[in-house]
């Protein structure tokens, strides 16, 4: 077994429950062999009620909608029922704290055209902090991400993700915890699975949309900001830029949650984490997704 299942999980396979071990997938789909397929990543947390509570469902189930929808891909879903069978899920394999991974794929099809039906599984597994709580060695990438003339970027398709593991891999090689990728035009985008944010004198940047993946949790660090009257803006700059100015950084995700930078490229953030407008965002967030009240006084 992989560690992401065993012989008694569950997950939902077009409307129906069944043990991972047991379901199937036909080689020949299209989704296989050319990364045609669309999928999401969501985490549930139990809250400070003991109840288990997705994060944003509505949201990342609407961004699978809309994925689906850039490529072609038939979405005949009701994203009610889908976040209803998302809890089941859950309850059935008797997870709270959990990584959600709904995936809308291709049938059989060796050639490039469009399908009348797609199908639809919701997988889970337990999930703890994901680059971990060390503070990252982050490098920048050869590899940019995807051109979006070449691609729908705004997407959370497949394909996409060879260009992340690509990177990510390259920057563990070399040492490094992971990679920030440059856009086509040699500025900052994000990380192989995270958007990112510098902080510069209390005031937070990050890259606007166009080249990045449409992070559901960049949209609520910047929720938080406001929130927190710290002043951030979307804004496009280059690594150097990022070297030379930025006090803190960290890369926001799902999966990464805020996971605060210590060096780019081996060049030490200038300020320490605890004490940044950075390190508030980051409680900020973890207290919001277990749903805590948070005293919103600002250092
Ligand atoms: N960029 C990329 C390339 C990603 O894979 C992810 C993870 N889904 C993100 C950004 C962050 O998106 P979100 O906050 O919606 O998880």
């Amino acid at each position: 077994m992989t560690g992401y299942y065993n012989e008694n999980t569950i997950l939902y396979f077009n409307g129906e429950y069944v043990k991972a071990a047991e379901a199937k997938i036909d080689l020949y789909s299209q989704s296989l062999h050319y990364g045609y397929a669309v999928f999401e990543g969501i985490r549930s947390y139990r809250n400070v009620s003991g109840q288990t509570k997705i994060f944003k469902e509505a949201e990342h189930f609407e961004r699978l909608r809309k994925s689906a929808s850039a490529l072609n891909i038939p979405y005949p879903y009701n994203n009610e029922e889908l976040i209803e069978a998302t809890y089941e899920v859950l309850k059935r394999n008797n997870l709270q704290n959990a990584y959600i991974r709904p995936l809308v794929f291709a049938p059989a099809n060796m050639s490039f055209t469009q399908n009348k039906v797609s199908f639809i599984t919701i997988q889970v597994w337990e999930m703890g902090k994901f680059l971990g709580e060390k503070l990252l060695k982050v490098m920048t990438s050869s590899f940019e991400r995807p051109n979006p003339k070449a691609f729908k970027i705004e997407a959370k398709a497949a394909g996409h993700y060879v260009n992340s593991i690509v990177a990510s891999q390259d920057a563990k090689a070399k040492g490094f915890d992971e990679a920030l990728l440059k856009d086509m035009n040699g500025f900052v985008a994000e990380a192989p699975g995270a958007n990112m944010f510098y902080e510069k004198n209390g005031k937070l940047f990050t890259p606007p949309l166009g080249n990045i993946l449409p992070g559901i949790t960049r949209a609520t660090v910047l929720e938080i900001c406001h929130e927190l009257d710290i002043p951030a803006e979307e804004k496009l700059f280059t690594a150097d830029e990022v070297k030379q100015h930025a006090d803190a950084a960290f890369f926001c995700g799902t999966a990464a949650e805020v996971i605060g930078w210590e060096s780019l490229d081996g060049i030490k953030m200038k300020k320490e984490w605890n004490g940044t407008a950075s390190k508030l965002i980051q409680d900020a967030y973890k207290a919001r997704v277990i749903e805590k009240e948070l005293k919103t006084e600002v250092a």
